[in-house]
């Protein structure tokens, strides 16, 4: 069995060991300070002389160092077999923090709301608990929780690790129970939480330094509480500080102010989109009447087209869409057909953009949306395709031809032909 140097003293991060057996990639040691992969918590990374340890695992009560590549002895070694370990230290702390922040965090969910942790993770860019909560966890609860665990950390509590015996064991009361049968590792927060855990923990609570929840949600009918302790907390809040100076600078309002200037801009922007919409359907309105003013009837059929020139970016043709003249135009006769056409002189070459839609929508009828504009493209060489209701084509002007008189006369021949 690998003696695990790292549960007696979490702050060891060199040191010497004996090689017990070498497989490959695979190193075996008589002690190690390399933590293995186990109860949610990273290995350690760190240099087993100079091979790079890529991983660590738990097999059958030994620890595994997986190197990067095949441990070769060196020949004429007077020590043979003997090792030099070195964990990287900055992983291995962020780990303690983030790890003993755990423990803490859980015994106040346990101590203020009764709130049982079921399971817990430690990631790369945030922390989770699962929580069975009796309760609704509200913005207040999570704050009274984060303050509370705060408080203790500021107390510089003390936290020790031992192997007690069955008896001692037995007297302790363990916020959960354990997971292994034998040689059981207890961590104690004093007078806070006791807990048995394997793992790597700081000696005093003031170590973790701050611990910020940054969100609880509901999940499989518990809560996941995200967290952060330590150097994550503290580049966590720098990062949002950042931002809400940003914001103040854009809103030129102090920080405190930044919450209700920015719901005063909300309210503001939904009662603008409302104004816009109603000057919309008016707008749509004055545009249909003349629309309908300019109606050609062609035999059977009734012809309807809306002319625009984009000239400029402001242009206020932008402003009303075809969709809102749609959506405003009232029942039209059978048989008609709508064209809007838009000439884009904003960029050279200039271009026009046909849309063509029949009403009322029958697919059968022989002069089809479609129909009309391969007419049109094919006769001014254009681009463009659509179905037989709505149809849609670009064509490039070249020295003003074709002009937007020529598209209509094109469309009036193709409907009095029939
Ligand atoms: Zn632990």
């Amino acid at each position: 069995m690998t003696e695990r140097v790292y549960q007696q003293n979490s702050y060891n991060y060199e040191t010497e060991a004996k090689i017990v057996k070498i497989d490959n990639n695979r190193v075996i040691l008589d002690r190690t300070i390399f933590y293995p992969t186990s109860g949610g918590q990273s290995a350690d990374t760190g240099n087993i002389d100079n091979y790079r340890v890529i991983d660590v695992k738990n097999e059958d009560n030994e620890i595994v160092h997986i190197i990067d590549r095949p441990f070769k002895l060196p020949e004429n070694n007077e020590e043979l077999g003997k090792v030099h370990l070195k964990i990287d230290w900055e992983h291995r702390y962020d780990n303690m923090q983030q790890h003993t922040g755990q423990h803490l965090l859980s015994a106040v969910l346990l101590k203020l709301l009764h709130a049982e942790t079921v399971s817990s993770h430690l990631g790369t860019n945030y922390n989770t608990v699962d929580v069975s909560v009796p309760m609704e966890l509200n913005d207040e609860a999570i704050n009274k929780i984060e303050l509370y665990a705060n408080s203790l950390i500021y107390n510089r509590i003390p936290v020790k690790s031992y192997f007690p015996s069955s008896n001692e064991l037995n007297s302790l009361i363990l916020r959960r129970k354990p997971k292994v049968k034998e040689n059981i590792r207890v961590v104690e927060i004093e007078g806070t939480d006791i807990t048995p855990c394997g793992g790597t923990h700081l000696s005093n609570t003031v170590e973790i330094t701050i611990l910020k929840i940054i969100k609880a949600e509901k999940y499989k009918g518990m809560y996941r509480i995200y967290f952060l302790c330590g150097r994550k907390a503290s580049l966590h809040y720098l990062e949002n500080y950042r931002t809400l100076v940003q914001t103040a600078d854009f809103l030129s309002v102090p920080l405190k102010e930044v919450p209700l200037r920015t719901k005063n801009l909300m309210d503001k922007s939904i009662d603008q989109s409302k104004l816009i919409n109603s000057l919309k359907g008016k707008l749509a309105e004055f545009k249909i009447d003349t629309i309908l003013k300019n109606m050609l009837k062609i035999n059977t059929f009734y012809f309807l087209y809306d002319v625009n020139n984009i000239e400029s970016n402001n242009d206020e043709t932008l402003f009303l869409e075809q969709k809102d003249i749609l959506k405003h135009l009232k029942k039209l006769p059978a048989k008609s057909i709508l064209l809007f056409l838009e000439i884009n002189r904003k960029k050279l070459p200039a271009k026009m953009t046909l849309s063509i839609k029949t009403f009322p929508s029958n697919s059968n009828q022989k002069i089809s949306a479609l129909y009309i504009l391969d007419n049109i493209i094919s006769k001014y060489n254009g681009k463009g395709g659509g179905s037989k209701k709505y149809a849609r084509g670009i064509i490039t002007i070249k020295n003003d031809t074709p002009s937007p008189e020529m598209i209509l006369k094109t469309i009036e021949n193709i409907l009095r032909k029939q």
